[in-house]
C-alpha cells in the first residue's frame, strides 16, 4: 500500500489552565490524550464526538494552526509541526480547512473575491492567477463568476459555506479539514453541502478529515469514522460497521441519535401502474 497522505501519530495536547490558588499547580485540560490514525489519499475519515471531545483541538494540530503537547502530524511524508516557517507557509498550499461557522469565518469587509483569493495571495500567487483560480473555484462551488464582486452578508448560510469551501479550494488541497461545516445550517441545506463535498473529492480527488458530533453527517461522505471521546479514540472502523455492532459505550449513543432512515418515496417512475408490470 502507498504510503498515507496524512499521519497522525500519538497527539497529545494539554492547554493550561489559569493559576486557580497562588500555592497550588494550575490545572491541565487534556485535550488530545494520545490520538493516532492515517488517512489515504483520496479517501475520507470522519471524526465524530460529542462537545469538549478534543475534535476541533485535533483539526487546529492537522492544520498546524497550533502546536501539540507531543506527537507527529505527516502531510505527504513532512512533519508538519517540525518544518521551518517559510517551508510550512509554502506546505500550507496542500491542506486547508472549512469551519463551522459560515457567518464568523467570512470576513464581512471583504469581497467574495478577496476572501476566496486569500490562500493564494498568502502563497504570493500573481494577481491574473488569484484572479483566474478564484473564479474557477467559485464555479466549482456551484456560484456564479459575478459573485466574486459581492460580499458575504449577500448571500444565504449554505452559500457562504460555498464561499468557504470554494476558498479552501482554490490552491488545489491535497487535504482539506472540515469542522463541523453543516452544523450551522439548516438540515435542508446540509445534505447540499455535503453532496457538494462528495463531487469535488470525485472531481479534485480531494482527501477529507470531516468533523461532526452527528454520526449522520459523516456516514455518507466518509469510508472510516473515527469516533473521538474524552480526547481518545475509543473505536474506529466503516460507519456500516459502528451502525451494526457498535462496540464502546458512545458509539453506541452516536449511533442511537441517528433517526432512521426514511423508507424511499416513490419516485416519479413508481406508480401504482407501472410497478404492477
Ligand atoms: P470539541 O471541538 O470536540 O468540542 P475542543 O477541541 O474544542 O472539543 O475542546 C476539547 C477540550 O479542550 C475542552 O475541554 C475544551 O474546553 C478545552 N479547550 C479547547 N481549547 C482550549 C483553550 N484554548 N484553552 C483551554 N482549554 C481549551
Ligand atoms: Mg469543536
Amino acid at each position: 500500500m502507498n504510503a498515507p497522505l496524512l499521519e497522525v501519530e500519538d497527539l497529545v495536547k494539554d492547554y493550561g489552565l489559569p493559576r486557580e490558588r497562588l500555592f497550588q499547580a494550575p490545572g491541565k485540560v487534556h485535550a488530545l490524550r494520545g490520538v493516532s490514525f492515517a488517512i489515504q489519499a483520496g479517501r475520507s475519515l470522519g471524526v465524530v464526538g460529542e462537545s469538549g471531545s478534543g475534535k476541533s483541538t485535533l483539526a487546529r494540530l492537522v492544520m498546524a494552526l497550533d502546536a501539540p503537547t507531543s506527537g507527529r502530524v505527516r502531510l505527504l511524508g513532512r512533519d508538519l509541526h517540525a518544518l521551518p516557517r517559510e517551508e510550512l507557509r509554502v506546505a500550507r498550499r496542500d491542506f486547508q480547512m472549512v469551519f463551522q461557522d459560515p457567518y464568523g469565518s467570512l470576513d464581512p469587509r471583504q469581497t467574495v473575491e478577496r476572501i476566496v483569493s486569500e490562500p493564494l495571495a498568502a502563497q504570493g500567487a500573481p494577481r491574473d492567477e488569484q484572479h483566474r483560480r478564484a473564479r474557477e473555484a467559485v464555479e466549482a462551488v456551484g456560484l456564479r463568476a459575478n459573485d466574486l464582486r459581492k460580499y458575504p452578508h449577500e448571500f444565504s448560510g449554505g452559500q457562504r459555506q460555498r464561499i468557504a469551501i470554494a476558498r479552501a479550494l482554490v490552491t488545489r488541497p491535497r487535504l482539506i479539514v472540515a469542522d463541523e461545516p453543516v452544523s450551522a445550517l439548516d438540515v435542508s441545506v446540509q445534505a447540499q453541502v455535503l453532496n457538494l463535498m462528495q463531487d469535488l473529492q470525485a472531481e479534485f480527488g480531494i482527501t477529507y478529515m470531516l468533523i461532526s458530533h452527528d454520526l449522520a453527517v459523516v456516514q455518507h461522505l466518509c469510508d472510516d469514522v473515527a469516533v473521538l471521546w474524552q480526547g481518545r479514540i475509543v473505536e474506529q472502523g466503516p460507519p456500516e460497521r459502528l451502525f451494526a455492532q457498535p462496540r464502546h459505550e458512545y458509539t453506541r449513543t452516536l449511533v442511537e441519535a441517528v433517526p432512521e432512515p426514511e423508507p424511499p418515496r416513490p419516485g416519479p417512475l413508481a406508480t401504482p401502474f407501472q410497478s404492477r408490470g
